[in-house]
């Protein structure tokens, strides 16, 4: 157990210093030293694997969250990982759907591909009237043509906000 714990400090010295990990025949064929190797082996496999559940995780969830299918991201990184490593989740991270917010009239939670809230029929994504462009609910006017905007509650602050006579 000793000859194993040298060997892999051995190991670690010589890999952190550059010089070769086998720097000799002799230690090349030492038992001590392939354990060692083997050992390495192993842990930096554990490693990988542990990482691979990690991430497996991490996509399940994040695309439940995002409403999207976790089943179905969670297959497509585990089926590329013993060719790609970890190229799934470079996928899933580019193409995930932003996260859901909350409704502003209702606080029913939307999906940010939504146009209309399903619950309350707020207009999540208003547009122009003349162009047709999205604009925020605070503009005032068309940011792409200057046609001037009638926010959502200027009818009902409009009226019991009118200037007195
Ligand atoms: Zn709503
Ligand atoms: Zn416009």
């Amino acid at each position: 157990m000793l000859a194993l714990v040298i060997g892999v400090a051995v190991n670690l010295h010589n890999f952190r210093t550059g010089d070769p990990i086998f720097p000799d025949e002799s230690l090349r064929n030492d038992p001590a030293t392939s354990t060692a190797g083997l050992i390495a082996a192993i842990f930096a496999g554990m490693l990988i694997f542990s990482a691979l559940v990690l991430t497996l995780g991490y996509v399940y969830r994040d695309a439940r969250r995002r409403g999207m299918n976790p089943a179905l991201w969670t297959l497509l990184v585990l089926i590329l990982a013993p060719m790609y490593l970890f190229i799934g989740l470079v996928i899933y991270l580019l193409v995930r759907d932003p996260l859901p917010y909350t409704c502003p009239q209702c606080s029913t939670s939307v999906s940010a591909r939504f146009n209309f809230c399903p619950n309350c029929k707020y207009n999540l994504h208003p547009a122009c009237p003349q162009c047709q462009q999205e604009v925020s609910d605070t503009d005032k006017f068309c940011p792409y043509c200057g046609t001037e905007l009638k926010p959502a509650s200027a009818t009902e602050t409009g009226s019991t906000l009118k200037p007195t006579a």
